[in-house]
């Protein structure tokens, strides 16, 4: 496995490929790897074949934190993802430092930033102002920087997926956009790296995420339930787990992401919860 630190590498080594017709897949993630982020990699695996190269980058992104999130307390690991990433048999990995990705960021030389208009609204960008143009730009100069054939992402990150796809009809990037399933621990609890972060009290109380999507999909299963009733069932719910405060409850149309009601199978519902500092997000298709 070959590790890849500096763009003007990982451009070269893409070139290289490109020339020799290998097809390339390609997982971006922010490191601190679990099995969602591997079963990813084993995705993009199926996706191009033996004879092609699997890349894998690790980047905590700065531009898509906001001024009073966790980027300093982010986790890390690079050793342990490197050996996880070994064990399942990426190509390459590539791994930019700051000064790599953003030069001169802090001198103001990096000032062109790659955002989406529609898509990005609500949410998690409502919730996190800067987030989805962070996303959206460091994506795109990973692309322009790996040139995969094809990308996979999570299904985990719901919106970012939609935005992603968004971005790449838009600006016509010539990759195609695998969506993976969401893996969760054995409760229901979806993994996250953030899942790190949760006090035991609070790790036994975040499956109230889980538990929230399953009752709201019975809820629906019968006939179909406005938005406001559901969303206030749902809070309602919610206060089972006393440790939980709860961000934001959406349902809408999972191409769109137009808020829908009344909510019916096929609605797609997200959340956002806090324990503390801690944000965690989950979805599905009710
Ligand atoms: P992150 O490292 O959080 O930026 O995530 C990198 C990629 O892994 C994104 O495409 C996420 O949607 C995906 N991902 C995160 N958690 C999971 C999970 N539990 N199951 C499947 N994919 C995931």
């Amino acid at each position: 496995m070959q590790i890849v630190s500096s763009v003007v590498a990982m451009q070269r080594l893409a070139k290289n490929w490109r020339r020799a017709g290998t097809r390339v897949g390609f997982v971006p993630t922010m490191g601190y790897l679990h099995a969602g982020h591997l079963s990813l990699v084993k995705r993009a695996r199926q996706a191009t074949g033996r004879a092609g190269k699997v890349v894998v980058s690790i980047y905590v992104n700065p531009t898509q934190f906001g001024p009073h999130e966790d980027l300093a307390k982010y986790p890390r690991d690079l050793k342990r993802d490197l050996k996880l990433l070994r064990e399942v048999g990426a190509d390459t990995v590539f791994t930019p430092s700051d000064g790599e990705m953003y030069p001169g960021q802090t001198e103001g030389y990096f000032s062109t930033y790659v955002v989406e208009g529609n898509l990005s609204q609500s949410m998690e960008g409502a919730s996190r102002r800067t987030h989805f143009r962070g996303v959206t730009t460091v994506v795109a100069k990973l692309f322009n920087l790996v040139l995969p054939d094809v990308a996979v992402f999570g299904q985990k990150d719901f919106q970012q997926v939609a935005i992603i796809k968004r971005m790449v009809a838009d600006l016509n990037f010539p990759v195609k956009i695998i969506v993976a399933p969401t893996l969760r621990e054995r409760d229901g609890l979806a993994m996250s790296s953030r899942n790190k972060y949760l006090a035991a009290e609070q790790r036994a109380q975040a499956v109230i995420l889980y538990h929230a999507l399953q009752a709201a999909s019975a809820a629906v299963r019968t006939k179909p339930v406005t938005a406001a009733r559901l969303r206030s069932d749902l809070k309602q719910f919610i206060t089972a787990a006393p440790l939980a405060r709860l961000d934001y409850v959406e349902f809408f149309d999972p191409e769109t992401l137009v808020p829908v009601t009344p909510v019916k199978c096929g609605s797609q519902m997200a959340l956002a919860v806090f324990f503390g500092q801690t944000r965690l997000i989950d979805n599905a298709r009710l």
